[in-house]
């Protein structure tokens, strides 16, 4: 697969990001701003960390090989709900409650929208103006290209820069369609989801398996005459969930209602948090769940590299129009063009 001109344009932004000031920094050198919680540097390697070039890659993982025993020391939130139903209202309201407590507080975002050349559905509008200059804050718009497996990869990435640079809270959103949960929970420990009330789930799009991802699920916008429609789908949802068979890590998930925009109900969420935390810490799934992700996140990246060395191939590319052709005409059967691609792939 050729890369596309936007790609290509931002390729080449990433590389005059990266020879900005200060001009060349070593390994150890950059690890060591990032101890030091130096933002411009934490986001010039979370930059290299999405970059799609080889060499960047390359230097990134050095990176963040440096950073892993800095990392890990943080309770990492996963926030996910349709758009319109307001993560980045509830996160800028969640960042400030953290952030005047003094806890370093960072948030990273997984769009899939902007992978399908739709746009962005997170990052359009501005977002988090108050968090965003908060000195204990750290804000990334999410990754803007490339497929949903490496933006994944980047994230997971990302986290444990931000845990290197001392960041106590993660937050990752992601938008409450398609796929991207999926990932998102295989990289958080605690999972929120956000509601509206008056919609059926059909409306909201949200699917009884994110439902039973859900570590607690607000029902936003319980303001003014909706307070009370909050308030019975938030009953509603509690008995929904009660319905989940119960969970190996023995946690039951926890329901209510917030207003982000009024700050409402924000710092119950958060004692939540911490009650999860606490809880998971001594019956040990804490530790178990991270020890499981870290083998997801293995075993994901192996296809994926595999995936992409194999659509790189250049025997693959020279022949994948000509075999896609010969199936779809009816020639061959798709499973003996994908035994051909197979033979070019494997061929020296
Ligand atoms: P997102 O797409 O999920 O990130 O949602 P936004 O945070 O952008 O919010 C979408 C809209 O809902 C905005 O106009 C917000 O001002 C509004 N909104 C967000 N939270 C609340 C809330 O708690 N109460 C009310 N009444 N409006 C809210």
């Amino acid at each position: 697969m050729g890369k596309s001109a936007i790609d290509k344009a931002k390729d080449l932004a990433v590389e005059r990001f990266l020879n900005s000031q200060p001009k060349t920094m070593s390994v150890e050198q950059m690890v060591a701003h990032i101890a030091k919680g130096d933002q411009h540097v934490l986001a010039k390697a979370i930059t290299l960390v999405e970059s799609t070039q080889i060499a960047h890659k390359k230097l990134a993982t050095q990176v963040v090989n440096e950073c892993l025993p800095l990392s890990g020391n943080s309770i990492r939130i996963g926030i996910t709900g349709v758009p319109g139903v307001g993560k980045s209202t509830f996160i800028e309201a969640l960042g400030m409650h953290l952030t005047q407590q003094g806890l370093k507080t960072a948030v990273l975002a997984i769009d899939p929208s902007s992978n399908l050349n739709k746009g962005s559905i997170l990052g359009d509008k501005t977002r988090m103006e108050n968090l965003s200059v908060d000195p204990l804050a750290f804000v990334r718009p999410s990754p803007s290209s490339g497929t949903l497996g490496g933006v994944a990869n980047a994230t997971r990435e990302s986290i444990l820069l931000c845990e290197a640079a001392g960041y106590q809270v993660i937050i990752v959103e992601t938008v409450g369609v398609g796929q991207s949960e999926y990932l998102v929970k295989e990289m958080v420990d605690f999972f929120l989801l956000l509601m509206l009330s008056g919609a059926g789930d059909e409306i909201q799009g949200i699917k009884r398996g994110i439902m039973e991802m859900a570590d607690a699920l607000f029902v936003n916008k319980a303001d003014g005459d909706n307070k009370l429609y909050a308030q019975k789908a938030a009953r509603a949802y509690a008995n929904a969930l009660h319905l989940f068979p119960a969970r190996d890590d023995e946690w039951i998930p926890e329901t209510g209602i917030c207003s982000a925009i009024k700050s409402e109900n924000i710092d119950t969420i958060w004692e939540v948090v911490r009650k999860f935390e606490k809880q998971q810490k001594e019956n040990k799934q804490f530790y178990e769940r991270r020890k499981k992700q870290s083998k997801t996140w293995l075993l994901e990246q192996v296809q994926y590299s595999l995936k992409e060395l194999f659509f790189q191939n250049p025997n693959v590319e020279q022949n994948m129009e000509q075999i896609t052709k010969n199936v779809v005409s009816g020639a061959i059967t798709p499973y003996s063009g994908s035994q051909e691609l197979m033979d070019l792939f494997l061929a020296k």
